[in-house]
């Protein structure tokens, strides 16, 4: 048995002069749950396609289970696909549409609609099993597609913006409910969504795509904390970007020159060399307003706006020539603050919130 479960070995997909996807490797272990993310067009559909049969790729090799899965149609693959525009026979009723799978396998009829009531029933269809598909609403649609490719135990899922018709509340409970089947389940989950909320609550691990490239993949911890470069950074937009000029290395740790003053950054693995300029970042909610503590890792802005996010409120900072800064407070320090738009604001942090990007974008 392979190591793991799916291997996409340098693949790359071309549409006649464009290419979509563009020398792509990635392994996905047996059970994991990765979500795909990135922003629009940048390939993310087109890499589950190629996994499902429906996009032969024009290069590379996708192999499951060990086994090439180049040139297989999609039904002799065990790669079912729930997708945005979902294939649902309008004609048939939702007990039909979820036992379809199973009628093909050419189980038995009592067998397949007592199984198909067992998936209507975990994603809450069980009232609508006899209703017509086109009687239903996008966000039930969604769930009787999920059941559909559920019924048929398959070892992977690939499911593209399943969620995205649901209200915020359904697709909160559907990301619990989601995530607790795949688990209980060990089914393979290739996730590709726009939300990162979905992307961060659910995958063990996040790739992280731009224009037919991954740019990361990590644990959703990792690729917030540590974005690898700028691109991942502004992507997923919780930090603060900085340009300095390399002042000195000592101890794993730069200090540069800014325009707003002198700041220290982690260097981790990347080198670097005094006297260039160098990109890091600073983690939003690992900035606390207060005067400066020492002579570097300190600014001061203007508020322009906030806005509350959960138990934190994001600061908009106007900085010296123009930067912008935003820094992530919990909600008591704001109120104890009493602050209001157009305050000048001192704020610092510790050296260690401060990284040089891993990688450049
Ligand atoms: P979105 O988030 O908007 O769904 P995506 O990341 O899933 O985007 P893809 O659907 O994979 O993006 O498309 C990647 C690029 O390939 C896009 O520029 C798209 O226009 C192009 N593309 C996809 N399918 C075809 C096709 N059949 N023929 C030509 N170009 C295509």
């Amino acid at each position: 048995m392979a190591d793991h479960l799916i291997e996409i070995d340098r693949v790359t997909k071309s549409f006649g002069a464009y290419t979509a996807v563009t020398q792509t490797s990635l392994t996905i272990a047996r059970g994991e749950f990765l979500a795909i993310m990135g922003s629009s067009g940048c390939g993310k559909t087109t890499l589950l396609r190629m996994l499902a049969g429906l996009e032969e790729p024009s290069s590379g090799e996708i192999r499951l289970d060990g086994v090439l899965q180049n040139g297989l149609p999609a039904w002799e693959r065990d790669l079912p696909l729930v997708w945005q525009s979902l294939a649902l026979f309008p004609f048939l009723s939702v007990l039909d549409n979820v036992s379809f799978g199973l009628k093909m396998r050419g189980m038995a009829k009592a067998e397949r609609h007592a199984k198909s009531q067992v998936w209507l029933k975990k994603l809450e269809l069980e009232e609508f099993a006899q209703r017509n598909v086109s009687q239903l609403s996008g966000g039930q649609r969604q769930r009787v597609a999920l059941a559909r490719a559920l019924v048929t135990e398959p070892k992977v899922l690939l499911l593209d913006e399943p969620l995205s018709a649901l209200d915020a509340h359904l697709s909160v409970r559907m990301q619990a409910l989601l995530r607790s089947l795949q688990r209980e389940l060990g089914i393979t989950f290739i996730y590709v969504t726009h939300s990162q909320t979905e992307a961060f609550s659910m995958a063990d691990r996040v790739v992280v795509m731009s224009r037919g490239k991954v740019e990361q993949i990590g644990a959703p911890k990792d690729i917030y904390r540590h974005p690898a470069n700028r691109f991942v950074a502004e992507f997923i937009g919780n930090v603060n970007i900085f340009r300095g000029l390399v002042e000195a290395v000592a101890h794993g740790v730069a200090t540069l020159r800014t325009p707003l003053g002198l700041m220290t950054a982690s260097v981790g693995k990347v080198e670097v060399q005094v006297g260039a300029e160098a990109d890091f970042f600073i983690n939003a909610d690992q900035m606390q307003l207060g005067p400066a503590a020492g002579e570097a890792n300190h600014m001061q802005g203007k508020l322009l706006s906030y806005k509350f996010v959960g138990n934190m409120v994001t600061l908009y900072l106007e900085c010296a020539g123009g930067a912008e800064l935003k820094l992530n407070i919990p909600e008591p320090a704001y109120d104890s603050a009493g602050i209001k738009i157009g305050d000048t604001l001192q704020t610092n942090w510790t050296a260690s919130a401060a990284h040089m990007f891993q990688q450049s974008a």
